[in-house]
């Protein structure tokens, strides 16, 4: 899976041609000639430029710096501008280079995506400063008192004294001074500035911790010494301990031992689980400088990062898949933090896994590599069977937490309230009565997902989706989730005009509702993307949550990851069967996945916990396995079952998905696709599976019809070879004008 080192050649001293990677989908680079300006240290790639493309100016990155081109050097253009003096590093361009070659995209898209907005816009390197005030020896010794006639700047220089180390601008305007003042104290000699960059290098001989680290158990003890071992060269591991055994007090003490050695540690987390508590636990424990980078992330912050990370001054960097193109100066050690989760895998443009580049990063820079999770996905347990990743198990919770047992509720025959059994309301009284939290899981919001007509049956779609419209209460309406289309409730049944029109099933809302009226004294906090839409309503919840009174939290997804609720001692899980019967082969891992980490959350603290599935299926065999053996247990079986059925981590795939509004076209450009490419493995003799097209699980959304083309073979190689070539066929199809296509490689979901 991964290149040899490119051995570049020496810098050219007037090279004839720069090969330039524009951020466009071509998957093809452009030749110029150098412009006039030449660069200090010569030419080579990774220096940013400006080149004038059609009748624009775009910034790119030269890949290559050649003596010659396939064109006519009296045709090409010269550069407009040279950006940088230094190169972007060698490191992450070569990750750019294997992701675009891997995921059969175009390179300088590519490296679009990995650098900095700021970057891309053509903004210079340098890393952004600021300025830091402080007393000269004068000052600090001058009585504020004496500044009489200029009452602010004594004010402002006696707050100066209090801090030797000076303050930085903003906080001096933070304390309600203003620019003249600063200036005035300076011409008097008084303050002198000083430009610092904005994160701070470590004085050398500061300590690495800032608080004494964990006592590690037994388990714990062992896996340490473990990744130990593999600091300094390529070494995956797999730490898979259920929730609670201590992952994290693992990865602290690793990135300890890397930071000790001089090294930077880059730590993943999913999209939903990096939460400030997160970072606070990671900042808290390091006095170096932690830094975080995720979608919230300002454009300016995100470049100082960057180039805090590049330079080695920030020694933690820890953030969410894009963080994985961060370079390094000293990287020591990688961590993905619940690597199975379905975030480190970009769904649109660039469709690459950061769990899985975190690997070919590693082995490339020759680190350990630690993938951490409680419920691993089959690719690593099946890489950890083979011997490829060490397998590192936590088997207990850390402290003195107990585990809670997954119990099946039968729900087809008891009466239902709001999407809750009898036995569910009953166990949740019992534990408020004695003064607990109670979460309830439920993975739909809204009402209910339909409204139906009693009379007719009718059922609201969505005009433009083959979906049903989730019926909402807050405000009411009728919405599509896939589309976003809004409807008003109607009054009566646009086919039969009954007003008999009733919700069919329970969101979000509804079992807030059922559970209002049931318990009406309880506190009940709902946790949805509806109900977080204002800024903080998540955070205010959750610091209700952690005050420890009781309450019951109704919530999606958003409950489910991350976050820690040791009061709670009652887990709901509203409906299992999403997943059961799903035509996606990997849906069972996945809800099996969440519903492990959805019960996680019981029981965390000294209460022991309990937690209720319910179930319209309590004799599926795969729901009674992950009941009464665990998660483990079942994957093992699904692992058998991929096995027997050829399909990942046993084969590879890949999955080329097309729409267009009209649904002939899409049929017709993938037919043809598949039969050329049919006809060209024959011709290869490529061992490759052409299968389809079929039409998408969600064949229409928003007025586009959906279809797809899956490849699937036995080596990598050969699904690479087949997918290039597909890929290449379809830039030059003229039917794929009208069609808008991509390849997925590994695909997540089909
Ligand atoms: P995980 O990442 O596996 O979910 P954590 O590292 O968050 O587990 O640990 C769960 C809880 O146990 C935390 O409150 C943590 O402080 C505590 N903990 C972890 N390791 C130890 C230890 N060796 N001794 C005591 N408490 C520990
Ligand atoms: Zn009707
Ligand atoms: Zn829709």
């Amino acid at each position: 899976m991964v290149g040899r080192t490119p051995q570049y050649p020496a810098p050219l001293a007037s090279p004839s041609v720069l090969r330039v990677a524009l951020p466009t989908p071509l998957r093809r680079v452009f030749d110029y000639l150098p412009g006039r300006e030449r660069p200090t240290a010569g030419w080579v790639p990774g220096l940013r430029v400006r080149v004038p493309f059609g009748r624009r100016e775009m910034v790119g990155v030269v890949v290559e710096v050649a003596a010659d081109s396939d064109f006519e050097l009296a045709k090409l253009k010269p550069i407009a501008a040279l950006i940088d003096q230094t190169p972007l590093p060698e490191e992450w361009l070569w990750l750019c280079r294997f992701t675009a070659r891997y995921y059969q995209h175009s390179l300088g898209d590519t490296l679009a995506h990995a650098m900095p907005a700021l970057l891309r816009q053509g903004r210079p390197l340098e890393a952004r400063t600021r300025e830091r005030w402080r007393c000269t020896p004068e000052g600090a010794a001058l009585d504020p008192a004496t500044l009489r006639q200029a009452k602010r700047q004594g004010e402002l220089l006696g707050l100066l004294q209090q801090h030797t180390a000076g303050l930085v601008g903003s906080a001096v305007l933070a304390h309600g001074f203003a620019r003249p003042q600063l200036e005035g104290l300076r011409a008097k000699g008084l303050v002198e500035c000083e430009e610092e960059p904005l994160t701070r290098a470590v004085q050398p001989g500061t300590p690495t911790l800032a608080e004494p680290s964990l006592t590690l158990n037994r388990e714990q003890g062992e896996a340490l010494a473990a990744l130990h071992e593999g600091l300094g060269r390529f070494s995956p591991s797999l730490l898979h301990g259920v929730t609670g055994s201590g992952k994290t007090e693992v990865y602290l003490q690793l990135i300890e031992a890397v930071l000790d050695r001089g090294g930077q540690a880059l730590v993943l987390v999913p999209e939903i689980g990096l939460t400030p508590q997160t970072l606070e636990r990671f900042r808290r424990r390091f006095s170096v400088p932690v830094v975080m980078i995720h979608s919230g992330v300002s454009d300016g912050e995100r470049l100082d990062v960057w180039e805090a990370a590049r330079s080695g001054r920030a020694r933690v960097v820890v953030g969410t898949r894009s963080a994985i193109f961060t370079p390094m100066e000293k990287l020591g050690a990688i961590i993905v933090d619940e690597e199975h989760d379905a975030s480190f895998k970009q769904q649109e443009g660039l469709r690459y896994s950061a769990r899985d580049l975190a690997v070919v990063r590693a082995r490339r820079e020759q680190l350990p590599v630690v993938l951490g999770s409680a419920t691993p996905s089959l690719e690593s347990l099946a890489h950890a069977s083979r011997g490829h990743y060490r397998h590192l198990k936590l088997n207990r919770r850390a402290g003195s937490a107990s585990f809670a047992r997954l119990e099946l509720v039968d729900l087809r025959i008891k009466r239902r309230e709001g999407g809750l059994g009898q036995e569910s309301i009953e166990a949740i009284k019992t534990q408020l009565d004695a003064g607990h939290q109670v979460l309830v899981f439920i993975n739909r919001r809204g009402f209910a997902p339909t409204l139906s007509c009693q009379q007719c049956g009718h059922i609201f779609d969505c005009p433009s989706c083959d979906a049903r419209m989730t019926l909402h209460r807050q405000p009411p309406r009728l919405v599509c989730h896939h589309c976003d289309h809004q409807a008003p409730l109607p009054d009566a049944c646009p086919k039969c005009a009954s007003g008999d029109l009733r919700p069919l099933g329970a969101g979000t809302e509804r079992t807030e509702e059922t559970l209002q009226a049931r318990f009406p004294d309880a506190r009940i906090l709902r946790i949805d993307r509806d109900s977080t839409r204002r800024k903080d309503a998540l955070s205010d919840a959750l610091d209700e949550v952690r005050s420890a009174r009781p309450c019951i939290l109704v919530g999606t997804q958003m409950l489910a990851k991350g976050h820690h609720f040791p009061h709670v001692t009652l887990v709901v899980v509203v409906n299992a069967d999403g997943g059961l019967y799903s035509s996606d082969f990997r849906a069972l891992e996945q809800s099996a996945q969440l519903l492990v980490q959805v019960a996680g959350r019981a029981g965390r603290a000294a209460l022991p916990g309990r937690v209720l599935i319910q179930t319209m299926h309590p004799d599926d065999p795969n729901l009674r396995l992950l009941a009464s053996q665990g998660y483990d247990v079942l994957a093992e079986r699904l692992l058998d079952e991929r096995r027997a059925a050829g399909l990942p981590p046993f084969r590879f795939i890949a999955l080329l998905r097309a729409e267009a509004a009209d649904q002939a076209s899409v049929e017709t450009l993938l037919a043809q696709g598949a039969g050329q490419l049919r006809a060209w493995l024959i011709e290869r003799e490529l061992p490759v599976d052409c299968l389809g097209p079929v039409p998408a699980p969600m064949e229409r959304r928003q007025n586009r019809y959906h279809a797809q083309l899956m490849l699937a073979a036995d080596r990598r190689s050969q699904l690479h070879e087949a997918a290039a070539w597909l890929v290449a066929w379809l830039e030059d199809a003229p039917l794929a004008r009208k069609v808008r296509w991509s390849i997925d490689i590994d695909p997540l979901s089909l």
